[in-house]
């Protein structure tokens, strides 16, 4: 029930509104009592100071940000996270309540989370890193954090180079690299449309993790449940990350497993309305 005393948070994004996070958060707020709602702004690229601004003077709870905000976030808040300033990149905004904006970056957490959730602690794991965009940035320097050895492979060069805390090499080595790794995470979108997989050697004991959600069962998980590795999808990144948003926002632990069957609920509802 929305009242006079409801607080508003929500996403801003462009485009945003097959966005899973309104599932997500609001599952979250209704499983602890918050009487606060979360909503999509869809939001053109160049407004993303408006829109900060606008959440400062609307009182809102805070923002998640996604792309194209998450640089402009980084530039437009009033301090920043280590995490977030070495990424450039900020997913979460939260308003104080002197009106102050604090940008953060819950990827990377959110990953670290999902794979220890799901039983693996990465702690001095080699772990074998495909694609070089922001999430594998994020997850990158979590991973290295958590005291794990990265490799990055990428088809450009120059960004494998520019991951933090990660050894750079050659999109083609992957094959021979995922052999002689612990685990191997897929942050390249390859594995969203139909059957084309990510393509590395999957051996009995790797730990596979993808961060496509959409599908939740990608070419690479199959091969992986195939040849008898753990899988770790990417629904838990997800949940995680989105879970730490409704911790800092709230100062409570978040109700992660109603979270991700919120987010599992959703995704089944547009599955069942694509025919
Ligand atoms: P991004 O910034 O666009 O980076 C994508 C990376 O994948 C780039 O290194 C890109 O290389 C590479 N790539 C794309 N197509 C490729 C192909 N066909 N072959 C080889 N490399 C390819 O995207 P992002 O934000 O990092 O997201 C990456 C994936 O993770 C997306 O599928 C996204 O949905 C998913 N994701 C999931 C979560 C979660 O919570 N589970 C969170 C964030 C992202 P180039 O630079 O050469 O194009």
């Amino acid at each position: 029930m929305i009242s006079g005393c409801t607080r508003v948070a929500g996403v801003i994004g462009d485009p945003v509104r097959h966005s899973l996070s309104p599932a997500l958060h609001n599952a979250a707020y209704d499983a602890l009592g918050l009487d606060w709602v979360y909503v999509t702004f869809e939001v053109p690229a160049g407004s993303t100071r408006a829109a900060l601004q606008a959440a400062r003077s609307l009182g809102l709870v805070g923002l998640s940000v996604t792309m194209p905000h998450k640089a402009a976030a980084a530039d437009a808040c009033d301090d920043v996270s280590a995490d977030a300033s070495r990424l450039h990149s900020v997913n979460t905004v939260t308003v104080a309540d002197d009106g102050r904006l604090h940008g953060d970056s819950t990827d990377g957490e959110g990953f670290l989370r999902s794979l220890r959730a799901a039983g693996h602690d990465p702690n001095g794991c080699k772990v074998l890193l495909l694609g070089a965009g922001g999430a594998a940035r994020a997850v990158a320097l979590s991973l290295h954090r958590a005291a794990a050895h990265v490799q990055v492979a990428a088809r450009r060069a120059d960004a494998a180079a520019a991951v933090p805390d990660a050894t750079p090499i050659a999109w083609d080595a992957r094959h021979d690299a995922a052999r002689a790794v612990d685990i191997v995470v897929n942050a390249t979108p390859i594995g969203m449309d139909g059957d084309e997989t990510v393509a590395v050697d999957v051996h009995r004991g790797l730990v596979v993790a993808d961060l496509v959600y959409h599908p939740l069962d990608t070419p690479l998980l199959r091969a992986a449940r195939a040849a008898h590795a753990p899988t770790v999808d990417g629904l838990g990144m997800l949940v995680h990350q989105a879970a730490l948003q409704v911790e800092r926002w709230s100062g409570r632990a978040a109700p992660v497993e109603t979270m991700r069957a919120a987010a599992m609920r959703e995704l089944h509802r547009r599955g069942s309305n694509a025919g």
